[in-house]
């Protein structure tokens, strides 16, 4: 069993090999010791309606915990209940509903949401029975605000919220985020802020004076609970006092199963707000802004890149544009996610929020010299579309659109490629040193996501 379970953890690349550059999942590379505690029986063997008595350990962990979290939001209130980023969305904007409900204004249900948010922000504000009205972005990728307070006058007798990522899915801070929450406030509503990029916030801003009303953290990205693979995730939202009163330990307003959701993995984040402290978090957020950057001013002869605030820089990520490749070279983005596993790298976040493009968050965790290679894997690849675009290398069989190359591929007796298998598998010498060889090539891409197929006998049969 033990090595049936290792055969297919080395097919997975996980953070133990390299960087996993995902950009807005803020994959870190978390410290053993902040997991080791999962594993004790103390916290891992409880149920969670264990009688309170039984388990004052985890009140304590919990309170402390909120402590802490509403001492890095600037809220008032924390509820550690939603399991996910997205529930936590789902949390909050029904706290404002309860909100506007107490204030004799349950007509309010109208939610803003720009074209640069997350899918998940339309989906729960359905869910929590708002109607979505888009909201513009402009050419720099920050929110349109002559469109957000025409849609906010528009909407200002039923106004409920709006959502605001920040800093943005673009991976820039949005200078204007004070004044886009004060259109919000005019008008009646109140703002929700997707807390999914603290990141690049812990330490040096606090959602709460930027003037949200409320915001979700996901413990799972900012806080160090691992999270490749859709393991369980935390989701706490933090609110101001005018919206304590509705958080979901109310008996009216509950979104998770258990009340302090997926409470086994908290000690995770607990372990690694203790041991940074207050300095080490706000450290950790600039190296991050820090790498981000290094990363864009690294790719850019390379690669455009797409948005950057005014004086040039970007948050905690940053997005490349590909798209001019798809002329050059008939090469998108995929051929080029394909082509890093070849180098040994997971590919950044493709297509999202930019079709077309990667969007690359390297977080504080990686090293100068995994910053290097990671850029130089990106640049020898820009070299190979030099190849192609100059008719050097051919523009059907190349390097990138047979990427990934397996071990099956290049130790055929045939080889009939016009680039060497050396090429193919080593590109650059230091693949050589710890070589990660991708279990399959391509098969179909989106194909088996958008065709589903039921593989259960029919229900006649049962
Ligand atoms: C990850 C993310 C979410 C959703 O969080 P989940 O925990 O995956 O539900 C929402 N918004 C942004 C910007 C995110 O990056």
């Amino acid at each position: 069993m033990l090595r049936y379970i290792h055969k297919l953890q080395t097919k997975d690349l996980s953070l133990v090999n390299a960087m996993i550059p995902l950009g807005s999942c803020t994959m870190k590379l978390n410290a053993t010791a902040e997991m080791v505690p999962v594993t004790w029986n103390e916290f891992g063997g409880l149920h969670p309606f264990a009688p309170r008595e039984q388990a004052e350990g985890y009140q304590t962990l919990f309170s402390q915990l909120e402590t802490w979290l509403a001492e890095i939001t600037g809220y008032s209130g924390i509820s550690l209940q939603p399991n996910a980023g997205s529930q936590g969305e789902y949390a909050g904007l029904l706290v404002v509903r309860k909100y506007h409900q107490s204030r004799g204004e349950s007509h309010r249900d109208v939610c803003l949401i720009p074209t640069s948010a997350h899918g998940t922000n339309p989906a729960s504000a359905v869910m929590a029975g708002m109607q979505v009205v888009v909201v513009a972005c402009d050419t720099d990728g920050n929110i349109d605000l002559e469109d957000l307070q025409l849609k906010a006058d528009k909407h200002r007798e039923n106004l409920a919220a709006a959502m605001i990522t920040y800093p943005s899915t673009h991976g820039v801070f949005e200078e204007k985020i004070r004044e886009i929450c004060d259109i919000v406030h005019q008008s009646g509503g109140q703002v929700y802020m997707d807390g999914a990029n603290l990141n690049a916030l812990v330490g040096i801003g606090q959602p709460a004076d930027i003037g949200a009303d409320v915001c979700h953290l996901n413990l799972h990205k900012t806080f160090c609970i691992p999270h490749g693979g859709g393991g369980p995730g935390m989701g706490p939202i933090g609110v101001k006092a005018h919206l304590r009163d509705f958080l979901p330990t109310h008996p009216l307003v509950t979104v998770g199963a258990a009340p302090w959701g997926s409470s086994g993995i908290l000690p995770i984040s607990w372990a690694y707000i203790a041991m940074m402290g207050t300095q080490g978090l706000t450290a950790a957020t600039e190296v991050a802004i820090l790498n981000a950057n290094y990363i864009a001013k690294r790719l850019a002869p390379h690669y455009p890149v797409l948005y950057t605030g005014k004086n040039g820089l970007v948050a905690h990520e940053c997005i490349i544009d590909l798209r001019a490749f798809k002329k050059s070279a008939d090469i998108d983005v995929t051929d080029v996610a394909k082509r890093l596993m070849d180098y040994g790298f997971h590919a950044p976040t493709v297509s999202w929020p930019v079709p077309g493009t990667m969007m690359i968050e390297p977080t504080e965790s990686e090293s100068r010299a995994e910053l290097e290679r990671f850029c130089d894997a990106l640049i020898s690849i820009r070299e190979e579309i030099t190849e192609i675009e100059a008719g050097i290398a051919d523009q059907v069989d190349n390097v990138l659109k047979n990427a990934p190359h397996t071990v099956e591929m290049v130790t055929q007796s045939e080889w009939d490629h016009s680039y060497s298998r050396e090429r193919a598998v080593f590109p650059k010498p230091w693949v050589r040193e710890a070589k990660f060889w991708p279990a399959v090539a391509r098969i179909n891409e989106v194909y088996g996501d958008r065709n589903l197929m039921c593989t259960c006998p029919p229900v006649s049969e049962y």
